[in-house]
């Protein structure tokens, strides 16, 4: 299928906010070579599941797919999410360096690529210049997006993100020059390593479990946040946005679910109001601030989340919500808790520029 023209319009936006897409106007323009590739794996990850469930594989094999994995799912959430796509806290070059390990070692793609997507989706989010729109339903925001070809709007929408930090990065566009090459190493060999030649494992059962199942999971875990917490949860933060409150995305992906917030507060090293609740990726980050190794971690104070809840919220947050015992909630006046009173507020609490607190604070 010819794909659709760009219309003016996108030209004439240049990386404003992007109108609300329009469900019946998107046609899928399949890509069966990754629908394939998906179907196949997910069969063979099912198989892989079965064998670990019914005690085929082996309790250090299966240490070795946890401790890869929960390696890889901190690469992505504290590497590819909190650190490079959002500049939540900065790090030296040593936790740099082992988180683009990590997240090379999940398999989604190359770093460059995994944050212009990401960052593209926070700026249009749900709309039809968000990479995986969950306005077009679970399956799309899920896996769908990535079995068809994007959409012209996506595609022109990518090109206006600005990617000047990642670019000046040598670790990171050496990670994207050699990708295949990089991706090969850590994500399928080095994992199989252990299985084969230390338990004896065949080679067949190591690339099965130690690759093909373990990328298959935390694939889907990191999707959720994309789907699940798009859909289902509540909206104590911001309830004009689809992001939720997700527990059980959480808890599968060390902090990432509590979405409603981090839609409202992308930059806040925690991803989260709170950063102990089914939150490793936050303790993980406190634990390299406090050896030295990270810095300048940057989180909303009280004042913001209290403000945030009580006028933009749905009115469900645990302390401020309509319900909650502190009564003074409803009657915060906007003149207390303006712009400028809350940042000063805040200012000793985290270091953010400007343009993204007011971000945080302006309509979705
Ligand atoms: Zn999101
Ligand atoms: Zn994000």
């Amino acid at each position: 299928m010819a794909p659709k023209a760009i219309t003016p319009e996108i030209n004439i936006i240049k990386g404003q906010l992007y109108k609300p897409g329009n469900k019946n106007s998107y046609k899928w323009d399949i890509v069966w070579f990754n629908v394939i590739g998906f179907a196949v794996m997910h069969a063979a990850a099912l198989y892989g599941v079965f064998l670990i469930l019914t005690g085929h594989v082996s309790i250090a094999h299966l240490l070795n797919f946890i401790i890869v994995g929960y390696f890889s799912i901190f690469g992505t959430t504290m590497g590819a999410h909190r650190l490079f796509t959002h500049k939540c806290f900065k790090a030296n070059k040593v936790v740099r360096a082992i988180l683009i390990a990590g997240f090379t070692m999940a398999g989604q793609n190359c770093l460059w690529v995994w944050v212009r997507d990401h960052r593209q989706h926070h700026k249009y989010s749900d709309t039809d210049g968000d990479p995986h729109n969950a306005s077009r339903g679970f399956f799309f925001s899920h896996i769908g997006w990535l079995m068809v070809r994007k959409q012209p709007e996506v595609i022109a929408l990518g090109k206006l993100i600005d990617m000047s930090d990642l670019d000046a990065d040598p670790l990171v566009m050496f990670q994207k020059r050699y990708y295949k090459t990089v991706f090969t190493i850590f994500s399928m060999v080095i994992p199989m390593l252990f299985p084969y030649f230390v338990l004896n494992e065949t080679l067949w059962m190591s690339f099965l479990i130690s690759f093909v199942t373990r990328i298959t999971v935390t694939l889907n875990g990191t999707w959720l946040v994309n789907s699940a917490a798009h859909i289902y949860g509540n909206r104590p933060f911001t309830k004009d946005m689809l992001p939720t409150e997700n527990e059980f995305v959480s808890f599968i992906g060390t902090g990432e679910g509590w979405h409603n917030y981090h839609h409202t507060f992308p930059w806040d090293y925690k991803a989260a109001e709170l950063g102990r609740h089914y939150n490793g990726a936050a303790l993980l980050i406190e634990f390299c601030a406090r050896q030295g190794w990270a810095w300048d971690l940057k989180s909303a104070s009280r004042a913001m989340v209290k403000h945030r809840a009580t006028k933009r919220g749905d009115g469900t947050h645990a302390q401020y919500g309509w319900d909650s015992p502190d009564e003074n909630n409803n009657q915060l006046k906007t003149e207390e808790y303006d712009y400028e009173t809350l940042k000063k507020e805040a200012e000793s609490e985290y270091i953010a520029d400007d343009n993204d607190i007011k971000e945080a604070f302006k309509s979705h």
